[in-house]
């Protein structure tokens, strides 16, 4: 789906019109990688949209650049508010939100020390990102041929932008294949996450997510499902998975900012089925959730209005 131009985005302090935020072609970002993102949601609910647990993304994003030793020229607060304001002043009910803090136009070379560092934060309207089916009966996934980054590569724990090579090529194979979307294995062989979301099995009533030491980004998401799989009875623990489990397993889903809850209906054409009733309660709760209307997730709720 192409993007669907705003008003506004919010570019190193200052609102810009969405055809002038530009960057310049040696920006150095642009030629190595080295920047770090996030993707959040702000939700419609009956007080306005609300940023979905904007301060756990805020935290991660300054993680990522911290990893990469990049010194994010505004504080917490700053950056918090920049984007509520960039969600208000587009006047957006619902949105995606994508704050980016790249290294700027000035140094060129691997050294990355020198170059400024430049902050931006978009909206715009997205709706599902893995489709209205996939959220209904479930998406098809493909084991990649390509590996999840070894932790000694490519830190998994950092959003880093240049990381994503790795993601886009797994879901390049598996669109090209005739799935929905792929699962990377870590190097040693485990089940790690889908290509911008994390991965979750149901066995005998207990959801099995891989640990963060199987190459997989912690999700803010999938911390959400862990609350409430803890709050609904469900068990919950994270494990090594095999491919085999997958294949196995009484129910599957994802979970991500942009996909929300996905049913994964089958792995390498294994069936799995329709989802099932732990995953369809896991989405209901989260979509109530997301929107305001469950009163012990309200700290989850970051209203732009106040
Ligand atoms: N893994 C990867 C590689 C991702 O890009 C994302 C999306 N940020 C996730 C998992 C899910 O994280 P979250 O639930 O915080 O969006």
């Amino acid at each position: 789906m192409p993007l669907q131009p705003t008003d506004k985005i919010w570019m190193d302090g200052e609102l810009v019109a969405w055809e002038d935020a530009k960057v310049h072609v040696l920006t150095h970002s642009l030629h190595y990688g080295c920047g770090v993102f996030e993707g959040i949601r702000a939700y419609a609910t009956s007080r306005g949209p609300a940023v979905f647990r904007l301060g756990d993304h805020i935290t991660r994003l300054f993680n990522s650049a911290k990893i990469f030793m990049i010194d994010i020229p505004f504080t917490y607060d700053e950056i918090v508010d920049a984007t509520k304001t960039t969600v208000r002043v587009n006047g957006l009910v619902s949105c995606y939100i994508r704050p980016i803090v790249y290294l700027g136009y000035g140094e060129m070379g691997l050294n990355p020390l020198p170059c400024p560092v430049n902050v931006s934060i978009a909206v715009w309207p997205w709706g599902t990102y893995l489709g209205d089916e996939g959220v209904e009966h479930g998406v098809r996934m493909k084991i990649s041929s390509w590996k999840r980054h070894d932790p000694n590569v490519m830190p998994p724990a950092a959003k880093g932008t240049g990381m994503y090579i790795n993601s886009s090529m797994a879901k390049l194979e598996a669109l090209k294949s005739g799935y929905d979307e792929a699962i990377l294995l870590s190097p040693q062989g485990y089940v790690s996450e889908c290509t911008g979301e994390n991965i979750f099995v149901v066995r005998d009533g207990v959801i099995i997510t891989p640990p963060v030491s199987a190459g997989a980004l912690e999700g803010i998401t999938q911390d959400s499902v862990r609350t409430i799989a803890n709050d609904h009875g469900f068990g919950y623990r994270e494990d090594n998975l095999l491919r085999s489990d997958l294949y196995t397993a009484q129910e599957a889903f994802l979970s991500g900012t942009a996909a929300e809850i996905v049913p994964i209906r089958s792995v390498d054409d294994r069936e799995i089925g329709e989802p099932g009733p732990v995953t369809r309660k896991i989405q209901e709760v989260f979509q109530a959730a997301v929107r305001g209307e469950v009163d012990r997730y309200k700290n989850w709720n970051d209203y732009v209005d106040g």
